[in-house]
């Protein structure tokens, strides 16, 4: 750097600056390029990109706004060399609040070797500073890689150990083989016998049935086949033959080339020797290829034995039932029914990833076992696009078929006692599922409501006057903004005052209400009692500070009527626009993404507010999200909840934050419980937050004192900030 020029900007509005400092670098000699520009919004793009090594800035700007700005972008990562240029009286206030500036120089005392050593540390610190967040963000990527290989590596422990197959873990470049002792054991062999050579396996088979066995695996290999499955003989230490179902998966680089081969082996033997049995009926059907119920069983226990030891190990199960396949069956007739089956089962395997497993229980009716699952919203948008794949007409033999399928879900957060429960569960969900929406519906089975039928029924039934006879109330839960500590707005949740069941949640009758197509009423009483009250409030305070009512919407508000439908009832209630700000969920967006921005913006000409909601739960692609016209991103409470422990759970926060700001959306912290929590959003600037903390969700009558009171005053005040 000693011989490249040393490039200073200078913001400053007055030239007369430039002329001196220029004197004065000058007279120090080195090699200074002094630019100037007169706001900070040159000097934020030309942080940005980086163009300068040094910042000099005048803080007589008179734009104390737009040095906050500055302020926020070098704290947000465009750290750069900035060093101020304060009047004496200003010295105290600019080391209190901006301390992460490099430094700052007292104009009065600034002399040309003081400048050149100002302008020397600031560099060097800026370096410093520079290395130190690099091997900072190294070694946070390097822990989260280490967490992440351990994590795998228990989980692949945990398999080995929990299964009664044997594993084996090809490495195809070198041709090494492991084989788990369980493998080794199951043909009789101990831990140190045989060699880690593909041989070893390929000698075992029967020859028979070798050459079959080699093509099902380079069929797979090749990526003909989604995934090796076979069943043969494997010749036992002691000279008999084993029947063994084995199955496997190629791990590939990039490119696509396999190169490492993964798979487990069970001894069929027993069941081989099963009177009537035939070898592929045993675990698999013969009509679809696909697993049977035994098959999946066993899956289904490994994956709520895994899940028992680690409940982070998420999983799904869904039952697919065909609608009318009976009538479809009878008029195509039973040969082109059968191959429509097979197509259909064809179809539903290309929505799967590798390691879900789908099996058919016998008629029309099939399983799918989804393993690795996080969300709700994740099993739907599988759930979904099952069904929309089923919903493309089947061409068999010259007819065409149309094909819809009921699919009833059970999360594996469900109490049970047995596995099995799981699968009766699922066919419930999927009987109602049946039962309330026609054709082509699915269900989430709820404990307490699912599991008698007639409960559910009744409270689809009650629903329907619940509006008319007055049930459903609204309650508003504070968010509050973590720098003034002020009170900005509130947002509306919905309760049914049911007169047998008490009050109901939202998570249980807003489903309900999206299901019988009751949410459209639903939501529109929402909106229109939200906005009543918040101009209610504004009437009976109106010296009162100036908040939004965040209102919730439903995927199935989402209609192009939606922008007619609030812009009727802001008239009706006299709520200005800009008062109201809709929330709505990743998934809505992005299941429509082109429709979803023409409404958006219709909704943002009208002068409402956008938010997302529990944001990072759903599927948001990142590259959509700046063209949505979003203001206001809501990080949902799963983050929130441990970032006071977790220090990747911090770092995701601080990343979707640092995104939200680049897209010029705000931030809400939703589900602060603890103090711990709050500080660490306050230390990362985080600027708004609503939680138990500082309120849980209160009936209107309790609002007009939260709105009078400062938040400092409300209960529990010892845990606020
Ligand atoms: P949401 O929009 O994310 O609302 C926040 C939920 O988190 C509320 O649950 C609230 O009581 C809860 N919560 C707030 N702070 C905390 C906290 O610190 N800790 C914990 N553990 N929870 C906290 P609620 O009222 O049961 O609502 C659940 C969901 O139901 C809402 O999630 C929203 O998606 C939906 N919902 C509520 N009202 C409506 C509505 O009017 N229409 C629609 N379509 N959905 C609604
Ligand atoms: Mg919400
Ligand atoms: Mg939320």
């Amino acid at each position: 750097m000693d011989d490249l020029p040393v490039r200073v900007l200078l913001v400053a509005e007055d030239e007369a600056d430039y002329c001196l400092i220029q004197q004065w670098l000058s007279q120090i000699g080195r090699n200074y390029y002094l630019e100037q520009v007169t706001t900070v919004d040159s000097a934020l793009e030309s942080i940005a990109g980086q163009q300068h090594h040094v910042y000099l800035i005048d803080c007589d700007l008179s734009q104390p706004d737009r040095l906050e700005l500055l302020r926020e972008s070098v704290l947000n990562g465009y750290a750069a060399p900035v060093v101020l240029l304060v009047d004496s009286h200003q010295a105290a206030e600019i080391a209190d609040g901006y301390a992460h500036f490099t430094d700052y120089l007292i104009k009065d005392e600034i002399n040309p070797s003081l400048l050149e050593r100002m302008i020397h540390c600031a560099m060097q610190q800026y370096q410093l500073r520079n290395d130190l967040r690099r091997a900072t963000q190294e070694k946070r990527q390097l822990t989260r890689a280490l967490e992440m290989l351990r994590k795998n590596e228990e989980r692949y422990a945990l398999v080995i150990q929990g299964s009664d197959d044997g594993i084996w873990d090809w490495n195809l470049q070198t041709q090494e083989i492991y084989f788990s002792p369980r493998w080794k054991s199951l043909l009789g062999y101990e831990e140190t016998e045989l060699t880690n050579h593909s041989d070893s396996w390929f000698d075992c088979i029967h020859p028979e049935e070798r050459d079959r066995v080699k093509q099902e695996i380079s069929a797979h290999l090749a990526g003909t086949s989604p995934r090796f499955v076979s069943v043969h003989r494997l010749r036992h230490r002691n000279g008999t033959y084993s029947w063994v179902f084995s199955r496997g998966i190629a791990v590939r680089d990039v490119t696509g080339e396999a190169v490492r081969f993964v798979g487990s082996l069970t001894d069929i033997t027993p069941w081989k020797q099963t009177p009537g049995c035939r070898i592929a009926g045993i675990t698999h059907d013969r009509l679809t290829g696909l697993p049977n119920r035994d098959w999946f069983t066993s899956r289904l226990h490994q994956a709520a034995a895994l899940s028992r030891q680690d409940p982070a190990q998420g999983f799904a199960v869904l039952f697919v039932d065909l609608d009318r396949f009976k009538t479809i069956n009878d008029s195509l007739g039973h040969w082109l029914g059968d191959r429509l089956l097979m197509e259909i089962a064809q179809r539903m395997l290309t929505c799967l990833r590798p390691c879900d497993t789908i099996a058919r229980l016998g008629g029309d009716e099939f399983v799918i076992l989804l393993e690795e699952v996080k969300t709700q919203e994740d099993v739907i948008c599988v759930t979904q696009r099952i069904q929309q794949e089923l919903s493309t007409p089947f061409h068999i033999e010259g007819h065409e078929v149309f094909v819809s399928a009921s699919i009833g879900i059970v999360l594996s957060n469900t109490h049970y006692a047995h596995p099995e429960d799981l699968l009766r569960y699922a066919d419930v969900a999927m009987g109602q599922a049946k039962k309330s929406q026609c054709h082509g519906g699915y269900e989430v089975f709820q404990q307490g409501v699912h599991a008698d039928g007639v409960t559910q029924l009744q409270l689809k039934t009650d629903l329907r006057h619940a509006i008319d006879r007055q049930e459903l109330q609204l309650h508003y839960q504070p968010i509050i903004c973590l720098r003034t500590r002020r009170l900005i707005g509130f947002e509306a949740l919905v309760r049914w005052q049911h007169p047998r069941y008490g009050l109901i949640a939202p998570g249980v009758f807003v489903p309900l209400a999206e299901e019988t197509g009751l949410i459209d009423a639903l939501g529109q009483w929402v909106l229109r009692e939200a906005c009543r009250q918040m101009r209610q409030w504004q009437l009976t305070i109106p010296q009162g500070p100036s908040l939004t009512i965040n209102v919730n919407l439903s995927g199935k508000q989402f209609t192009p009527y939606l922008t007619q439908q609030i812009h009727q009832i802001l008239k009706d209630t006299h709520l200005e626009a800009r008062y109201l700000k809709l929330e709505l969920t990743e998934s809505i967006l992005m299941s429509n993404a082109d429709s979803a921005v023409a409404t958006l913006r219709q909704l943002k000409q009208l002068g409402v507010q956008l938010a997302i909601d529990d944001f990072g739960t759903g599927y948001s692609s990142l590259s959509y999200l700046h063209r949505f016209p979003i203001d206001t991103l809501k990080i949902d409470r799963s983050f929130i909840h441990r970032v006071d422990v977790d220090g990747e759970q911090l770092a995701i926060v601080r990343t979707i934050m640092t995104l939200a700001w680049n897209l010029g959306m705000d931030v809400v912290a939703e589900g602060v419980e603890t103090s711990k929590q709050l500080a660490q959003l306050r230390s990362l600037q985080c600027e708004y937050g609503q939680g138990f903390l500082f309120s849980k969700p209160v009936d209107p009558d309790s609002v007009l004192s939260l709105i009078t009171t400062p938040v400092d005053d409300w209960q529990p005040r010892s845990l606020m900030f």
